[in-house]
């Protein structure tokens, strides 16, 4: 089997947050060595946006003081969930590794959507906020 301590280090993780009755799902961001490495905290913070992906981007993006890990690479004990993908993709993770295949990746809780309320003003909003980022 491939050997890799990156991936070793995360499941190690994703243990202790199963003994501590959380989801055991773990992430380790690396940027020549390990800068950030978490477990899902979802149960333990009530929080549902606290996948170990998300906590590991914020803090290699803190420690390196840039929202672009573009020189980062990242490895999860399972495949990423829709958040957490386009969380990575915003963040330009170089290379991302992942242990399990998600096999329930499109989940819906049922959330109902409206899209077009306020449109015009709201598209505005950013239209003129990235018109004068361009100026400036
Ligand atoms: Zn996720």
């Amino acid at each position: 089997m491939f050997k890799n301590s990156y991936m070793e280090r995360a499941i190690e993780l994703a243990k202790e947050a199963m003994q501590l009755g959380e989801i055991p799902i773990a992430a380790v961001l690396v940027h020549d060595s390990i800068i950030s490495a978490q477990y899902n905290k979802t149960i333990l913070l009530n929080d549902n946006t606290m996948h170990a992906e998300m906590l590991v981007l914020r803090e290699g993006a803190l420690k390196l003081n840039t929202r672009y890990l573009s020189q980062c690479d990242l490895y999860v004990t399972l495949e990423p969930c829709q958040m957490c993908m386009h969380a990575i993709s915003l963040a330009r993770v170089r290379r991302l590794y992942f242990g399990s295949y998600n096999k329930l990746k499109s989940i819906w809780h049922g959330t109902q959507v409206y899209g077009g309320l306020y449109e015009e003003i709201c598209s505005d909003l950013l239209k003129s906020f990235f018109m004068q980022k361009r100026k400036a």
